[in-house]
């Protein structure tokens, strides 16, 4: 069976030893299948994508002895695909405008409300001051974010919210994954969908990309576990097949705490500065030599 698989990055800082894991791992899940892997530039984020963060990023993956189909996907260039996806939304009553910053939202939501949880897989979760008790109608409004109202798009699922694990999440989850609509309302709630800057969201984007270059299988990190759910909401809606995930470990640093954008000692560009080679970098994420690797 055709396996298609990707690397994601997105251009806001170097590219670390947890993503060169990630990337790694990918490509030899697709060369030991006769696969397909291919790279998605995520530069939705306007303010902190930057173009010499991308060719540093290309440069250490070929470094690195991985290749890939041209052209690359770069999201800033699929605007009209996202632009479509919401469109079909909003039509199916889906979306409402949002004008809340991050300020009212911490605020509303630190109003006690017993025993929820305030934080999910995007963040904050959304306390619903904008939501309209009707769906809006006419044109999408310019200029504001745009949110999922989530109860009412699981009113509209005829099938269960479910999705193949091949790897595991953070607590070990693997094989069939099932989010409950209870979880998803109280736990996830309204998430972004479009902003004010740009007419997508993280969730959004990756949704309408890894349909639009035919991803049958998603390797990532296990910090997006949670968010996958969304992710099968999303393709139910828009009439998308779900992939299987395959969600990994994340390298952390020797304190054990996770790699952030900023820790420049774990950039590949540092350790090939300091003479590495990729070999050495694939022993220290623990993965097979290229070799062996194909
Ligand atoms: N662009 C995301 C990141 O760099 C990865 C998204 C994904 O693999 O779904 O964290
Ligand atoms: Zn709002």
């Amino acid at each position: 069976m055709a396996f298609v698989t990707r690397f994601a990055p997105s251009p806001t800082g170097p590219l670390h030893l947890g993503h060169a894991y990630s990337a790694l791992l990918a490509h030899d899940m697709a060369q030991a299948t006769g696969g397909t892997f291919l790279l998605r530039i995520e530069d939705i984020d306007r303010t902190r994508s930057r173009q010499q963060w991308e060719a540093q990023i290309l440069d250490d993956l070929r470094w690195l002895g991985l290749h890939w189909p041209e052209p690359v996907r770069r999201q800033s260039d699929h605007i009209a695909d996202y632009e479509a996806a919401l469109q079909r939304l909003w039509a199916k009553g889906l979306l409402y405008p949002c004008t809340c910053n991050r300020r009212d939202i911490a605020a509303a939501a630190a109003a006690p409300q017993e025993g929820a949880p305030m934080i999910g897989p995007d963040g904050l979760i959304y306390p619903g001051t904008c939501r309209p008790d009707t769906p809006p109608t006419g044109a999408i409004p310019d200029g504001s974010a745009l949110r999922l109202d989530m109860n009412r798009a699981l009113q509209q699922l005829d099938e269960n919210v479910v999705f193949a694990e091949t790897g595991s999440g953070p607590e070990g989850q693997t094989g069939a994954i099932a989010a409950s609509a209870a979880t998803l309302i109280d736990h996830v709630g309204d998430v972004v969908l479009s902003r004010r800057e740009f007419p997508a969201s993280y969730h959004l984007s990756v949704v309408v990309d890894d349909a639009a270059q035919g991803i049958t299988d998603v390797v990532r990190g296990n910090d997006l576990f949670s968010a996958t759910a969304i992710h099968v909401v999303l393709q139910r809606l828009l009439g998308l097949s779900t992939p299987r995930y395959h969600h990994h470990r994340l390298i952390r640093d020797d304190a054990g705490k996770r790699l952030a954008k900023r820790d420049d000692a774990r950039a590949i560009a540092t350790y090939r500065a300091e003479g590495a080679t990729p070999d050495d970098i694939r022993r220290l994420v623990n993965l097979p030599p290229l070799h062996l690797a194909g």
